[in-house]
């Protein structure tokens, strides 16, 4: 990281520590009136986040097998990921596929940065792309918002304050429904919202207190959700080291900052410290600061001063997708060695990841001897062993589940049924004895193979061990 450089007296100084851009002296918010980005990254940024919302509202109406492809049902601790339900006692997959998500994120960000932040976040989307564009629409560009919040409450001031404040939360209800659809299923909210609203309170509270809190973000609270409240920007410290490829300032070619004059030897570097580069930055910093907790890696800045860069004849570049070491070094930033091996690792991360989801089985079955039952003796040569079985069925189809018993010769005798009924998305449990000649057990406990089936569809194996009165 770099110290601002004082440009008259020309010496370092790190007085951006001591304060947060976004506060004035007298701790107070200081809005930012970010300048209208243009350039390569924006154009690119902008045709992805068309792309990005329509998966965004588009996906909760992808159904797979009569199930959303996603839901995350917190209420109901029921979650749906690729069209595959997992409930609670899927913990461990759960567990594992934090883990490995959070192995991702380390070597994603040790990597690449806060790349994730400036393309794919939610809030940097939903914020950059879709409010703020609105927001430049009905009031202009900085400059101009500027002025507007500047001057008096006249009829041309209420007119656009309120357009864009409705406008605000038309979105952010439009945003909350689709939020609420990942909760809940589409289909349900599709009850929420076209029948009495008597029927759907809490649905309906729900989608108003959601929509609000959208509305305070992206109409209030703004960047600060990135350089306040967010924990993900909060670890960049920790993540990030001088090989992590970030937003930066080439320092080397940039300082001593200032305009050269035409005629005279050139003494300053590249940055002519216009300031674009800040005026555009939408959590208001200078990048020239050095890496910075509050950059969201929108690439704003380096549009900003390739444009600048254009204007005076420069070679582009001046800010861009480096790395501390390869700024400090001179060098192009580079797929590095490195690099490609936290690629080959966040790979088999996921490949692990999905390996787990496709071989899932649909149905999760527990046996259990009876406890404080040992075994009964069934007439003269047979012996019998109780057991209890719980199943959970994670299809969308009712399961009649029968046991049949591998190799041992012996027979199955569920308790009361011919099947055990488990419904669907549901849980079904029963008892069943497993009876075998008394030939066929040489020792007190022998093992055996219990085979699922759903009619002739083998669904699962299960060992288990059988109690006899042979000693060993
Ligand atoms: S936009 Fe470029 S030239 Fe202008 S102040 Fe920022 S870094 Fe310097
Ligand atoms: S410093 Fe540049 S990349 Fe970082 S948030 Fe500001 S404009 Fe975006």
């Amino acid at each position: 990281m770099i110290a601002s450089v004082n440009n008259k007296k020309n010496t370092y100084t790190d007085d951006f520590r001591d304060h947060l851009a976004t506060l004035d002296d007298q701790g107070k918010r200081k809005w930012v009136f970010a300048n209208k980005p243009s350039g390569k990254f924006y154009r690119l940024r902008t045709i992805l986040s068309l792309g990005y919302f329509v998966v965004f509202f588009g996906l909760p109406f992808v159904y797979v097998n009569d199930r959303p492809l996603f839901l995350f049902n917190v209420i109901k601790a029921k979650f749906i990921l690729f069209g595959k339900i997992f409930w609670p006692q899927d913990f461990f997959i759960l567990g594992l596929g934090m883990i490995a998500f959070i192995l991702f994120i380390i070597l994603f960000t040790a990597a690449f940065g806060r790349l994730f932040c400036g393309w794919a976040c939610p809030q940097t989307n939903f914020m950059e792309m879709m409010f703020r564009k609105v927001e430049y629409w009905i009031e202009g560009d900085a400059p101009k918002q500027k002025m507007l919040a500047r001057q008096s409450w006249n009829s041309q001031k209420i007119f656009k304050k309120s357009v864009k404040h409705v406008l605000f939360f038309v979105l952010s209800f439009v945003i909350a429904n689709f939020f609420i659809a990942y909760i809940i299923g589409i289909k349900e909210l599709q009850q929420i919202i076209t029948e009495p609203v008597g029927q759907h309170l809490s649905g309906f509270a729900s989608i108003l207190v959601f929509s609000g809190i959208f509305y305070g973000v992206y109409a209030h609270f703004r960047e600060q959700a990135c350089t306040v409240v967010c924990p993900y920007g909060r670890l960049q410290g920790v993540l990030l080291d001088k090989n992590s490829m970030v937003v930066a300032y080439d320092y080397k070619r940039g300082e001593p900052r200032g305009l050269a004059k035409k005629t005279a030897e050139s003494f300053f570097g590249d940055c002519i410290d216009c300031h674009a580069c800040v005026k555009v930055c939408p959590t208001g910093i200078d990048i020239r600061n050095g890496v910075q907790m509050e950059c969201v890696g929108c690439t704003a800045c380096i549009d900003a001063c390739d444009n600048i860069m254009d204007k005076i004849g420069k070679p582009r570049g001046l800010i861009r997708y480096a790395s501390e070491n390869s700024i400090a070094n001179g060098e192009q930033l580079r797929y590095t060695g490195r690099m490609k091996l936290y690629t080959a690792l966040c790979g088999m991360v996921v490949l692990i990841l999905s390996f787990i989801l496709i071989t899932r089985k649909d149905v999760d079955a527990t046996i259990m001897r009876t406890p404080g039952i040992l075994y009964q003796t069934r007439g003269t040569d047979s012996i019998s062993n109780l057991y209890n079985i719980k199943v959970a069925n994670k299809t969308t189809r009712q399961i009649p589940l029968t046991i049949q018993l591998e190799d041992k010769g012996g027979i199955i005798e569920i308790i009361g049924k011919p099947f055990i009924d488990v419904a669907k998305e549901g849980q079904g449990s029963g008892s069943f004895f497993v009876v075998l000649p008394a030939n066929k057990l040489h020792r007190r406990k022998t093992n055996v193979k219990l085979v699922l089936y759903e009619r002739s569809k083998k669904v699962g194996v299960i060992n288990t061990s059988f109690l006899g009165p042979v000693s060993e």
